[in-house]
């Protein structure tokens, strides 16, 4: 074992790990990365097929991204966004509030994912406090949510795995079906379904909403549930919906955010604009910890007043709009502008249906689900009856222990296997990637079934 593996079973806790399994197998440390490739501390290189959990954008070791850090570096590394401003943070606010979807026009900065989403949870609260409307203190989230880790964003969380341990800690949130077609328990063929799952939030809505500060929502994916897509229509409907009823729309494009569903925002793909959006991993391209929750002038001037009046909104971070970070994601911008990223991407999101429909007909594939660069691939013990495997076959981990020994580094959520590979990856890379992942999974499921975890 070498040195740094040793040190850090002897000294480090990973997120979302069974530490007592990774103790006892062989942990690849990673000493750099290039491109789209990451190399180990033995020089063996894999590819970053999941985007290094999602952020990475333009691939590693951009020179424009680290041109832009090495220049902030040289002026400063951070300092406060309380009582003081800096030159990217203001720089990049301008220039978020141009790419997002209509009406939001202010930029709240913090430090990644779940910190975006709380901000938004305690905005639209206070929001509705200022405008008189004291009873709309609840949020309405979907089945299978996912939306952090801290104790606000799993109050409006839906995975019963990571959240249910957690629950006497949370506040009640009401919750409304998944719109999955594949899992759905409404109605089991799309076209003739009428969205009922969106039905269901009105039903709610019609009886419920004084007491509804806002609705989150991932927007066209569920990504953490295991890359759930929902059907066309849906998030328009369920912004007629929220506006219809006077109850706040947050986007959690934490995810789907830069480019990654083949629009810049995954709100484009039905033309919604909603009141508040959050965002971090691609926003720097996967540099450096960043997040900005996102809201409408409407909003922002509830928060204007006398200082007798308390309405400032207390919350903040110490490395809140981190001016190198904040560098980073100027850039980031600056390359989709630059290198026509979106453009670029339609024959390579078409190069992956190719190949997932191949993977479709495979024997223990149950479901492909593709959204731009988005993909899960959900394995089945028996795909007619949608019978799964049992969780302790580990079979979506299997695959991903397989795929490593052929050179791609990939991550399951349960038995969906996950392919988020850089939007910088060519064609040719993202056919690689997914063979890679067919071949694994032919022969962890069509042979022994090797049981492992990741
Ligand atoms: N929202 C969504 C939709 C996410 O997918 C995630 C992370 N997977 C988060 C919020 C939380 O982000 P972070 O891990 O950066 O806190």
């Amino acid at each position: 074992m070498m040195d740094t593996e040793r040190k850090d079973k002897t000294f480090v806790w990973h997120p979302f790990t069974q530490m007592q399994d990774w103790a006892a197998r062989p942990q690849k440390v990673i000493a750099a990365a290039k491109g789209i490739k990451l190399i180990d501390t033995e020089g063996k290189e894999f590819y970053d097929g999941v985007s290094s959990l999602w952020v990475n954008i333009h691939g590693h070791q951009h020179s424009k991204i680290d041109q832009a850090i090495i220049e902030q570096l040289g002026k400063v590394a951070h300092t406060t966004m309380l009582g003081l401003s800096n030159i990217p943070a203001v720089e990049l606010a301008e220039q978020l509030v141009e790419v997002t979807p209509c009406g939001l026009n202010k930029v709240f900065y913090s430090d990644d994912g779940s910190t975006a989403v709380e901000v938004a949870l305690k905005m639209a609260f206070q929001y509705w406090q200022h405008k008189g409307k004291m009873k709309k203190q609840k949020f309405i989230s979907l089945q299978q949510a996912y939306h952090g880790d801290t104790v606000g964003t799993v109050s409006v969380g839906g995975i019963d795995l990571f959240h249910r341990v957690f629950k006497p800690l949370l506040f009640s949130t009401v919750q409304i079906p998944s719109p999955s077609c594949y899992h759905c328990q409404i109605h089991s063929e799309s076209a003739i379904c009428g969205l009922q799952c969106a039905a269901a939030l009105e039903a709610v809505l019609a009886e419920h909403h004084e007491e509804i500060a806002a609705m989150v929502i991932e927007p066209m994916v569920q990504a953490a549930a295991g890359m759930l897509m929902s059907p066309p229509g849906y998030l328009a409907k369920i912004r007629e919906i929220t506006r219809k009823y006077d109850v706040l729309l947050i986007a959690d494009e934490v995810a789907t955010g830069f480019g990654r569903t083949g629009k810049m925002f995954a709100c484009e793909h039905e033309g919604v604009e909603p009141d508040m959006m959050t965002l971090s991993k691609g926003i720097t391209g996967g540099y450096m910890p960043l997040a900005a929750t996102l809201t409408t002038d409407e909003i922002y001037q509830a928060f204007l007043g006398g200082y007798s009046e308390k309405k400032t909104f207390y919350h903040g971070h110490s490395y809140t709009g981190n001016p190198l970070a904040c560098a980073a994601a100027l850039a980031n911008l600056a390359i989709f502008k630059e290198e026509r990223v979106i453009e670029g991407l339609a024959p390579k999101i078409e190069a992956a249906a190719a190949k997932l429909k191949e993977m479709e007909a495979l024997t223990h594939v149950g479901s492909v689900r593709q959204c731009g660069l988005i993909i899960g691939i959900e394995l089945m013990q028996d795909k007619y009856c949608k019978i799964p495997y049992p969780w302790e076959a580990a079979s979506g981990a299997s695959v991903c222990c397989k795929a490593r020994e052929y050179g791609l580094i990939i991550r399951p959520i349960g038995d969906v296997i996950i392919c988020m590979p850089p939007l910088a990856s060519t064609v040719e890379e993202i056919e690689t990637m997914l063979e890679i992942i067919k071949r694994s999974i032919r022969e962890i499921t069509e042979t022994s079934m090797a049981t492992t975890a990741l």
